[in-house]
């Protein structure tokens, strides 16, 4: 009978630990990528000027194939400097195929799109602002 015990303590711990597993891993897929897929993510080239659009998806692919931002080479993390803060990625316009093309933001004033931020760090403004 001990035995049998043993079993059904066994199965219960399995089947609680498969529940919380499941619960965990769910939270863990879930949440970004309802939130962020439904929105299309615009985006500007600062160089040609065309504006397009791209899902969360694509922006990651899109951020992953771009070249790596040039960063100053020279300690691991004591030579970070704080002055101009992150600087954005580049992704490749779809119309010009140069690797300058942004994020953007939209002013609604002029309704036009702009980069948010600068290839050099700085936010973006919007140009009849
Ligand atoms: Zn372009
Ligand atoms: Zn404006």
């Amino acid at each position: 009978m001990s035995g049998n015990a043993m079993k059904i303590v066994v199965a219960v711990v399995l089947f609680v630990a498969a529940g919380v597993m499941l619960v965990v891993l769910r939270s863990e897929q879930d949440a970004p990528a309802l939130a962020e897929d439904a929105v299309m993510q615009d985006l500007v080239c600062t160089d040609c000027g065309h504006q397009f659009q791209l899902s969360y998806d694509n922006l990651q692919q899109a951020l992953k194939a771009a070249p790596p931002v040039e960063r100053p080479t020279g300690g691991s993390s004591a030579g970070r400097t704080r002055t101009s803060g992150r600087r954005p990625t580049p992704i490749s316009c779809p119309q010009c195929n140069e690797n300058t093309a942004f994020r953007a933001a939209f002013c609604k004033e002029h309704s036009q799109y702009y980069p948010a931020q600068l290839a050099d760090g700085s936010r973006g403004a919007c140009p009849d602002c």
